[in-house]
């Protein structure tokens, strides 16, 4: 080693454990259990850090994504915030008997419809079953005041709550099926998926270099048997919710840190009050372009997985402000972008000449909401447009105050000791997986989705329904192919050849098995992060059998999962890096399709059953979610901020209600 590497390697090892060191080590991260979630708070260290300026900045910021949250409830499907409100009513009206069967569970039912926006499953997209007699609900409805009144929401509200077959899934991506019309997601309405998408076909000009993300902002309906779109926007649909947005980021850019910030949150509320697309990508490109400020945000329509045709963006909101200390390691990986392009085993036609400006690093998130909220994701990369990433460059972001409290939570829960094949495995994990997680999350984004492009003339969206699973399994590939690069080890940021082998076991014990614990008995994998961790793992065990790279065993009537070989279990990833590339940038949907359906969607009954049956005993909630805390401005005698208070108090039914009260313009 040398010397430089070595102070690269001291870097890093400091960098790495800043995070930990700033948080309260006697911090209560359990907040709440039911069904099958578990809700944990998060810290927030360094927030007391910031500039006063910043502070304030950060206030405005979440006051603007809170005010989101009703927008999503009705976009995952119609009749959510009528069943909310309700429920809601119901709870607070409620004047008997706390222990009665029927009203516990009517409270499991309220907090999954709290946490999953809706009445459906964030994650599987079915509907909740509610395990309260319709009997309980009919009393409880009709104490209400003016429930007399309410005779026809009653009727629908039964047949919403209570009627399984009916808008039984939020999203169905079942091949062959018309995914508008067996979807319960309200970004539809009147229509088959085959007229929307002539109707967006008409629309596309192919031979256009910079297209706008076609129906990202609308819902697409019938209107005197013309297909029309209605804009989420000020003035359109969602206007009442999109006013306050905009209030609040108004008041954001007036304390904003620098012009370039400043002007990309005008840019956002110009958008919000024009529906304009053409405005959306401007104001994306000054954001993803503006990388000096500290505190930063996502806010707006962004993510499509609530879309079957993958089109219409979910609203999602979080305030983040830069991890500083830990943002050297991604920093070294993004200063290493070209090498990791160049280097991948992807065909030379596929590559980019040149990676522009992958700005990755680390964040503490101050606030999540929408789409990221309670359930959220441990790292993004923005913007989604393709010819924006390739021209402009995107931001990545790893959320390390998250990932911090989910691996402090799930430490001790016994689980890798079940399932992993013996105690190298589990050794390899305890002593790595940080690290290795950290480093493949940071992988995945900053490099992974950045990286590659479409040949010209390729629809971005000609992967339909599969384009999520086959962008999310390439951004995987393209982080396991460089965990086990010896260029991780050079730069410091892993201490040794052992340590990707940590991920890589993981990855495939979850992709073959413990993901199962996500799947209830009898269905398919239909999640696109599922699919792909599935495709990925069952490819590579169908194509490295003759080697017997990896390899299932029974023991003690247990099975699982042995990898015997990791540089060829290395070269595997590295294959199908270079076809899933392949069929990104030829748009070669009917390879796509195979690829997901023979490897990614079926399940293995007995495994799975055996599965469920191992993680049951371990009694671990399968789905995880935060509730945010509570920021509260200090005023002087002027009515001026003079700080913002962070606080951890607020429990899971307390934040939805107040959340319920204060921040729901589409209902109150
Ligand atoms: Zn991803």
């Amino acid at each position: 080693m040398t010397m430089k590497k070595m102070i690269l390697a001291a870097l890093a090892t400091v960098a790495l454990s800043t995070t930990a060191m700033a948080q309260n080590s006697n911090f209560d991260y359990s907040v709440d259990r039911f069904a099958d979630i578990e809700v944990l708070r998060y810290q927030v260290p360094g927030f007391e850090d910031l500039s006063l300026q910043q502070k304030e900045l950060v206030y405005y910021l979440t006051e603007a994504a809170l005010n989101g949250r009703d927008i999503l409830f009705d976009q995952n499907c119609k009749y959510n915030l009528m069943v909310r409100e309700t429920l809601e009513d119901i709870y607070r009206n409620y004047k008997g008997d706390k222990n009665d069967k029927d009203y516990q569970a009517f409270i499991k039912y309220l907090k999954q419809v709290w946490f999953g926006n809706g009445i459906h499953h964030h994650y599987s997209m079915d509907k909740f079953i509610p395990e309260f007699s319709k009997a309980f609900f009919d009393k409880q409805f009709a104490a209400l005041p003016g429930a007399d009144q309410r005779a026809a929401e009653k009727k629908v509200l039964d047949r919403v709550i209570f009627d399984p077959a009916f808008m039984a899934k939020r999203v169905n991506q079942a091949d062959g099926e018309d995914l508008i019309l067996t979807s319960a997601c309200n970004m539809y309405e009147g229509v088959t998926q085959q007229e929307v998408e002539d109707y967006y076909n008409n629309l596309k000009d192919t031979t256009d270099l910079t297209p706008i993300s076609w129906g990202l902002n609308c819902k697409v309906v019938k209107r005197n048997g013309k297909i029309v779109e209605e804009p989420y926007k000020v003035g359109g649909l969602y206007s009442k919710a999109i006013e306050k947005i905009v209030y609040w980021l108004q008041k954001a850019a007036t304390v904003a840190e620098n012009e370039g910030q400043r002007a990309y949150i005008n840019e956002l509320i110009k958008f919000y009050q024009t529906g304009s697309l053409k405005t959306f990508d401007d104001y994306s490109i000054m954001w993803a372009e503006e990388t000096k400020s500290d505190v930063d945000f996502i806010n707006g329509f962004i993510e499509s997985y609530g879309d079957p045709l993958g089109m219409t963006g979910s609203w999602e909101g979080m305030v983040n402000f830069k991890d500083k200390a830990a943002s050297r390691r991604s920093k070294l990986i993004s200063d290493n972008a070209q090498y990791f392009e160049s280097n991948s085993p992807v065909d030379n036609r596929f590559k980019k000449k040149n990676v522009k400006g992958v700005s990755a690093k680390v964040i503490t998130a101050a606030i999540l909401a929408g789409d990221s909220y309670p359930s959220t994701p441990i790292g993004i990369n923005l913007p989604n447009s393709n010819w924006i990433r390739a021209a402009h460059g995107s931001k990545s972001v790893s959320i390390d105050n998250i990932t911090d409290a989910y691996n402090k939570v799930a430490a001790g829960t016994g689980f890798n000791e079940e399932f992993a094949y013996s105690n190298v495995e589990v050794e390899l994990m305890k002593k790595y997986l940080d690290i290795a997680d950290a480093l493949h999350t940071d992988l995945h984004e900053c490099l992974g989705h950045a990286s590659g492009q479409l040949l010209p003339g390729v629809d971005q969206d000609a992967l339909k329904a599969y384009g999520s699973s086959l962008e999310e399994g390439r951004a995987d590939l393209f982080a396991l192919y460089y965990l086990a690069d010896p260029k991780l080890v050079e730069l410091g940021i892993f201490p040794n050849m052992d340590t990707y082998k940590a991920e890589y076991y993981k990855y495939i014990m979850n992709g073959l098995m413990t993901q199962l614990t996500r799947i209830v008995p009898g269905k398919d994998i239909e999640e696109a992060h599922m699919r792909n961790r599935k495709f990925i793992s069952e490819w590579c065990y169908q194509h490295g059998k003759k080697d017997n790279v990896i390899e299932y065993v029974k023991r003690d009537g247990k099975t699982y999962i042995r990898v015997n070989d990791y540089e060829k279990l290395r070269g595997l990833f590295a294959q199908l890096l270079a076809e899933v590339q392949r069929i990104k940038s030829e748009g070669d949907y009917e390879a796509g399709r195979q690829l997901v359906e023979t490897y990614g969607v079926k399940v293995d009954p007995a495994i799975h059953k055996e599965v469920l049956a191992r993680y049951e005993g371990l009694n671990i909630a399968p789905y995880k979610g935060f509730v945010n805390p509570i920021y509260t401005p200090v005023y002087d005698n002027n009515g001026k901020i003079i700080d913002v208070k962070v606080s951890y108090t607020e429990g899971y039914i307390d934040q939805m209600l107040r959340y319920g009260q204060d921040y729901s313009p589409l209902t109150h």
